[in-house]
């Protein structure tokens, strides 16, 4: 169940076959091969908005591409999906305005932000042709979007000789995102360009440096269990970016401490001395606070614990970590759902009744969508049938697994 729609070696190359069946005039050996892979987070979640730390790390799920340059008197942008059987294709002098959900309007983001940067820099886009073929599931928590955002830039900018740094690559790729419609913030971005192989990214969310940390799994690998969707409810992300917020206010006035600026900047300590000042001023104004903050200066320091554990190679330590946060995530900040929760208790039984360590934890915004799952990789075969009909029993609904490995975030594939 976990290979289904793989892209193969084989069905990479197909790509170049395809571009050059479409575009019959294009020279073979112009064609490049190009991917950009999805997303996950280890540990440090919603921490970003407090200018706190993360661990992402690039998958081997990806979009895939074949592009090739070709001499347009007017460059012009001619990309084929096959997941979506449809082409983007257009002028760079007239971008069209497409309606949100149309996958092509991504493309047509990307060539707007490229177009102004290669314009400051006085380098001329070349007109190009692409077919693209992806194996991360949509909408999935994975970020395919900002994977394709990247493939596009990544292609696009080489084929022309725009020369763009990996963390100039992920602003733009920010920049398109918010071009298409959804404020982001740069996580996914920076988690792609700085991904490689055995390797995850300590972000952290102020400065937007992303420092490589080299990990051992001893032998364990990351699966993805995915639970039903909910629109993330979009009043209960925005509510507590504002108690943060308001939390860290509260902090730096009841201290004093005039470097508070924003969650980051408090620790354990700090939120235990004055838990009283953030009970009050959450009861008076109709906010959680002090739970919200324990969460926040807990995980931050959750996720330096854990870039110890990965380094070390203790996945027991950091599997205990991801439980951590699971149950910080479920209480204290309440985005969890029933479904999270379900998955989560499934691995754990499944990890208690056979003796497979095991762990999981819900990732990304909450509400619904995907839990990280740590195994061993030799039971991940195992693991996704037995916690799939444990989680369809207390659920009645079905999980989606697939196994996920790290890899470079972005490459030029032979
Ligand atoms: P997520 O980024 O979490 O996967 P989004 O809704 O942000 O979910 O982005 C998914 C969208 O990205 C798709 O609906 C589609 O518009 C675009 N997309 C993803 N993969 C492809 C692909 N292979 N071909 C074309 N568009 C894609
Ligand atoms: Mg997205």
């Amino acid at each position: 169940m976990s290979e289904e729609g793989r892209l193969s070696p084989e069905t990479i190359a197909s790509l170049r076959t395809e571009l050059l069946e479409r575009h019959p005039d294009l020279e073979g050996e112009r064609v490049r091969l190009f991917s950009a892979s999805g997303r996950i987070n280890l540990l440090g979640e919603h921490t970003d908005y407090s200018d706190g730390f993360c661990l992402p790390a690039a998958t081997n799920r990806r979009v895939a591409g074949a592009f090739a340059s070709a001499p347009d008197e007017r460059p012009r942008i001619v990309v084929h999906s096959r997941r979506f059987a449809s082409d983007a294709d257009f002028c760079l002098e007239e971008i069209p305005e497409l309606p949100p959900g149309d996958w092509r309007r991504y493309v047509a983001s990307t060539a707007k932000v490229l177009r102004v940067e290669a314009a400051r820099r006085g380098v001329p886009l070349a007109g190009m042709r692409g077919v693209i073929d992806s194996d991360i599931p949509v909408g999935s928590g994975l970020s395919s979007s900002a994977a394709l955002e990247l493939l596009i830039l990544n292609a696009w900018s080489r084929l022309s000789g725009v020369e763009l740094s990996p963390r100039e690559l992920a602003l733009l790729g920010q920049k398109a995102e918010w071009e298409y419609g959804v404020q982001c913030g740069i996580l996914d971005q920076l988690a792609i360009v700085n991904g490689r192989k055995g390797e995850v990214s300590l972000v952290d969310c102020r400065t937007l440096e992303a420092t490589p940390i080299r990990i051992a799994l001893n032998g364990f690998c990351f699966l993805i269990g995915f639970t039903k969707e909910r629109s993330l409810v979009a009043s209960e992300y925005n509510a507590r970016r504002e108690e943060c917020r308001r939390a860290a206010e509260v902090l730096r006035d009841a201290s004093g401490r005039k470097d508070i600026r924003a969650l980051r900047d408090a620790d354990p300590e700090l939120v235990a001395r004055y838990a009283a000042e953030l009970e009050a001023v959450g009861a008076r104004e109709g906010m959680k606070l002090l739970p919200r903050a324990e969460h926040v200066v807990n995980e931050n320091a959750r996720v330096h614990r854990a870039v110890d554990a990965l380094q070390r190679g203790d996945v027991a330590a950091f599997g205990a970590l991801m439980l951590e946060t699971h149950r910080s995530l479920a209480e204290k900040f309440e985005v969890s759902s029933p479904e999270l929760d379900a998955m989560v208790d499934a691995v754990l039984a499944f990890s208690a009744r056979s003796g497979t360590p095991s762990w999981a934890r819900m990732m990304g915004g909450g509400f619904g969508g995907p839990v990280l799952i740590l195994a061993p990789a030799d039971a991940a075969e195992t693991l996704m049938e037995r916690v799939g009909e444990l989680y369809r029993r207390a659920t009645m609904s079905e999980g989606r697994f697939w196994t996920v490995e790290i890899e470079d975030g972005l490459q030029e594939l032979g």
